[in-house]
């Protein structure tokens, strides 16, 4: 939309030459959109491209074959034939959707099943799915931390999480990434008497870094706290049956609050909440963004139990392969001189610093077969601009050796290497 001409068409009928002064949210919709119509005049726009044709990790977009990077598919289960099959017989025999939200006349045999099935792979009493990841953190954050409680959040977590301590009632504080020592100074100062809720990603979103579970765990234990952690980005992917942090770490049950989501490793959509009984009812009955919003379709539900089945039977040959492709793919772009930062999982920022070095990297790698995209502030600090690849189970050795090739052109090109 114009918004400036219809403020001119406006002043035009007001009989004034001026246009009146544009307000704060239509200077924020006007900056935004000269700036992608700069990024399209100079073919430089890469988000929201259609996807028309799957296969493995190799996608087409507007007629070209890329290779994807840009997936968080981490264990390749995108179109498994039995995940399929399941969501296909699902649909029949139930419909497309549901009845509306869980708590009313929404929930099917199918949900209840996929609760107690994420509880078990959990290790947990119960588990609670709601409609998106995002909406997990935003409903349980904002739903447990009320007036008086402190939550507590490392800095460069998920925004889903930054969303829902926002929304919380109660104090909202924020540690530096992955700092020990300053969480226990937040941790020092909430009173004796507040409910304290400590929140991590176990693998940062545009870092790939993971957090210091055992550390953070001895604090919450040392001052009360209970610790909430999103497996957003360690589900199918830490451990070696892909349990997640706790399985890293060699620390069952450490986490009082697990949070995953159904959409990334699990070739499905939702999030979900793995805790005690108590909790998870708690929840069930109060979390705004279950109890207003529409229980998952069958067919996502039945896909995503199916997968479940398939992260148990093939979780930890799957697994093998994804560590050996971040291996190669990380140690190629080191070797080649690239900085990839702390990541030591499939997220691997490139990082290039600058906003146009993003830009002209990722111009030369989809010009070249390679689906990859930048990440630019505001999303991260000023001046840590970087591309961000993703490397998954269904990348072939060939498929790693042809991406770097490709990487280091382009790192050469922009003059990052
Ligand atoms: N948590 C983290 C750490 C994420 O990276 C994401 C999505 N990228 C979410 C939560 C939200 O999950 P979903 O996309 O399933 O809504």
């Amino acid at each position: 939309p114009d918004w400036s001409t219809t403020d001119g068409v406006d002043a035009v009928a007001n009989g004034s030459d001026t246009p009146p002064p544009q307000d704060g949210f239509t200077a924020r919709i006007e900056a935004l959109w000269e700036r992608i119509e700069n990024a399209k005049a100079e073919k430089v726009y890469y988000y929201l491209q259609p996807i028309d044709e799957i296969d493995g990790p190799w996608v087409q977009t507007e007629n070209q074959r890329k290779l994807m990077f840009a997936t968080y598919s981490y264990l390749g289960l995108l179109k498994h034939p039995r995940i399929i099959q399941a969501a296909q017989a699902a649909a029949e025999k139930y419909g497309t959707g549901t009845h509306g939200v869980r708590i009313l006349g929404g929930t099917l045999d199918l949900h209840v099943a996929l609760e107690e099935r994420i509880a078990r792979f959990a290790g947990r009493e119960d588990a609670i799915v709601y409609s998106s990841g995002y909406v997990t953190n935003l409903a349980t954050i904002s739903t447990l931390v009320g007036r008086g409680d402190w939550v507590i959040s490392d800095r460069w977590n998920h925004a889903s999480i930054v969303d829902g301590c926002i929304l919380a009632q109660g104090k909202f504080k924020r540690f530096r990434h992955n700092d020990m020592d300053d969480l226990e100074r937040v941790l020092k100062h909430a009173p004796a008497s507040a409910g304290k809720l400590v929140v991590a990603d176990a693998v940062f979103s545009m870092d790939g870094d993971i957090f210091n579970l055992p550390d953070a765990v001895a604090l919450c234990r040392k001052y009360n706290a209970r610790l909430m952690v999103d497996e957003a980005h360690s589900l199918g992917v830490l451990g070696a049956t892909g349990r997640g942090i706790e399985e890293h770490f060699d620390m069952p049950g450490a986490v009082d609050i697990k949070m995953g989501t159904l959409s990334k490793t699990i070739p499905g959509i939702g999030g979900y909440i793995a805790g005690d009984r108590k909790l998870i009812t708690y929840l069930r009955h109060s979390a705004r963004g279950f109890v207003f919003s529409a229980a998952l379709p069958p067919q996502v539900t039945a896909a995503i139990l199916t997968a479940f089945d398939v992260l148990e039977e093939e979780g930890v040959a799957l697994n093998r392969i994804l560590q050996r492709n971040v291996e190669h793919f990380i140690s190629g772009l080191k070797a080649a001189g690239f900085d990839t930062g702390m990541t030591c999982t499939p997220i691997v920022p490139i990082m290039v610093q600058t906003e146009e070095r993003a830009m002209g990297m990722t111009k030369y790698c989809q010009d070249h077969g390679i689906f990859v995209l930048p990440v630019l502030p505001p999303a991260v600090p000023e001046g840590t601009a970087r591309l961000r690849a993703n490397v998954t189970a269904a990348h072939t050795p060939e498929d790693i050796d042809f991406a770097l090739e490709v990487f280091v052109q382009a790192g050469k090109q922009v003059g990052v290497i």
